[in-house]
């Protein structure tokens, strides 16, 4: 199998960041060769003796919030289409925002299997707030995470690699 995971989300919830985390001191291989394919990023990892691709999408404007409806279709079409295991990814700090519904409502068209990363749980305090994402009522599982400072990380890949 293929083992492909996508992470998806809004902009600055913190993907780039888990990305780098998964793939270490690996290199990245950006893929901007169309308007479909445009800033994603492709890296390898590996968990618990398990190899994986990461795919993570949506660069967009560096340090903009701006994003929109095809941007949302294209990102989570592209998961849907090449992903085996899906990282939809959410700020606790933030809390559920509107764009995070629009997300979720795309997401809502595949049978994948789909993990909240609740990231920015950077203290228990913070951690604890990731409940309110049910009411985004997509994904198996919710996992509190900080891609900062990996916390979290560990549950999450395990999780993950169960798929492959
Ligand atoms: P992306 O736009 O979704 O790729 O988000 P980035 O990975 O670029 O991160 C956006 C901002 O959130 C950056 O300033 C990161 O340093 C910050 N960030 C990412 N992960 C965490 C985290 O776990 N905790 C905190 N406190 N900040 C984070
Ligand atoms: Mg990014």
């Amino acid at each position: 199998s293929t083992n492909i995971i996508a992470i998806v989300g809004r902009p600055n919830v913190g993907k780039s960041t888990l990305f780098n985390r998964l793939i270490g001191q690996r290199k990245a291989i950006m893929d901007n060769e169309s308007g479909v394919t445009r800033d994603r990023s492709y890296g390898h990892g590996d968990w618990t003796g398990k190899y994986f691709t990461v795919i993570d999408t949506g660069g967009y404007v560096h340090g903009s919030e701006d994003i929109f409806e095809g941007e949302i279709n294209k990102q989570v079409e592209l998961a849907i289409n090449e992903a085996d295991v899906i990282l939809f990814m959410v700020d606790v700090d933030a809390g559920v925002t509107s764009l995070d519904e629009e997300f979720a409502n795309v997401l809502r068209r595949t049978d994948k299997p789909i993990y909240i990363v609740a990231n920015k749980a950077d203290t228990n305090a913070r951690a604890h707030q990731m409940g309110e994402f049910y009411a985004l009522g997509v994904g198996d599982e919710i996992f509190p995470v900080s891609s900062q400072n990996g916390s979290g990380t560990g549950d999450l890949l395990d999780a993950v690699v169960k798929h492959f």
